[in-house]
């Protein structure tokens, strides 16, 4: 293998651009020509593609956002689009792509695959929801984000009686709900992998508010549903002044954290080897602090779940 191409499709996630730097470092050292291709798999299609030196991902490493831009592609869903996308690469004379992104763009991925063109996938997504992964490049600098911003408002709560419901992201996995709200010391933590009952929420509310407790925290995971119609819920029920805070798109930007950067280095750099190996369609991943790699059809067929023992401890921690 010569020449390889690197691209990060769907939601951003802080921490992409050390991911793009280290395939394009990895491949140069070892004397493969690396090209960029932009917007996602709406590039690949439009034929966005250029070569990348090593000053092209030179100043990246700590900032947020991907630099080759990412995109949503429903035309990328059909074989033509898909057949486009190969057609493109190979006029370039490229022989293999890393794909950085969620469980869609590793959808993505396993079509050019299926179409005989070696890929590998990258997890990159703040929701780690990815499976064959125990955590995913950006989901530690959103989860750093979060707590930030509930410290901040901890800061305001205590000064008043209430209670506040925060609404962070993580499409339908729990992940960064249960991290941050442990984190945070949350009175309760909502996830869409775990039924929960309005009903055991009060009396938590109601056992703190008896203690004495000035104020409480409520995560709610945007897979539960809104938060602002939960707050309405609670404040109702307890006749109490609830707040409610969505995060927001805050939680996809920032300065990766350490974490995320060496993360993204070192499974950026095992991507490129995989591709000198001969790898055809493998996802890489870390597990025990091991980066590891399977087989990205496997890997699409694994559900994600959530850490029992978490919930569990989360759950006797706030009592
Ligand atoms: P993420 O990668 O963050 O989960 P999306 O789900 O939006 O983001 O997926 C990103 C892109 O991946 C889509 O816009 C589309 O171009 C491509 N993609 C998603 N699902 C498929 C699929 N089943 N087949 C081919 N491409 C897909």
């Amino acid at each position: 293998m010569k020449r390889i191409g690197v691209l990060t499709s769907g939601g951003d996630s802080p921490g992409m651009n050390a991911a793009i730097r280290a395939v394009v470092r990895k491949a140069i050292y070892h004397d493969i020509e690396v090209f960029g291709i932009y917007h996602g798999y709406t590039g690949l299609m439009n034929d966005e593609i250029k070569k990348m030196e090593i000053g092209s991902v030179a100043d990246i490493i700590h900032r947020g956002g991907t630099m080759l831009y990412s995109s949503r592609c429903p035309e990328f869903k059909t074989v033509e689009g898909q057949l486009k996308g190969v057609e493109n690469l190979k006029k370039h004379g490229i022989e293999g792509l890393v794909v950085i992104g969620g469980d869609g763009s590793y959808r993505g991925a396993q079509k050019l695959t299926g179409h005989g063109f070696p890929t590998i996938g990258i997890p990159g997504t703040i929701d780690n929801d990815i499976p064959g992964t125990d955590f995913t490049i950006g989901f530690d600098t959103a989860l750093n984000t979060v707590i930030q911003a509930i410290d901040k408002i901890r800061d305001t709560a205590t000064s008043h009686e209430r209670t506040y419901v925060i609404e962070v992201m993580g499409r339908d996995a729990g992940d960064i709900a249960l991290w941050s709200g442990l984190a945070d010391g949350a009175e309760s933590i909502l996830i869409p992998e775990e039924n929960y009952e309005m009903s055991d929420i009060l009396a938590r509310l109601k056992r703190g508010h008896d203690r004495g407790k000035r104020h409480s925290i409520i995560v709610v995971a945007e897979g539960v549903g809104s938060g602002v119609e939960i707050g309405k819920e609670i404040q109702e029920a307890m006749n109490m002044e609830t707040r409610v805070t969505v995060l927001g798109h805050v939680q996809r930007g920032g300065s990766p954290t350490a974490t995320d950067r060496v993360l993204a280095s070192r499974l950026g750099a095992r991507a490129v080897e995989l591709l000198l190996e001969g790898a055809q369609d493998r996802t890489v991943g870390i597990h025990n602090n091991q980066i590891i790699d399977l087989d990205i059809n496997e890997a699409l067929k694994m559900p994600h779940k959530v850490d029992q023992k978490m919930v569990q401890l989360a759950r006797e921690l706030s009592i």
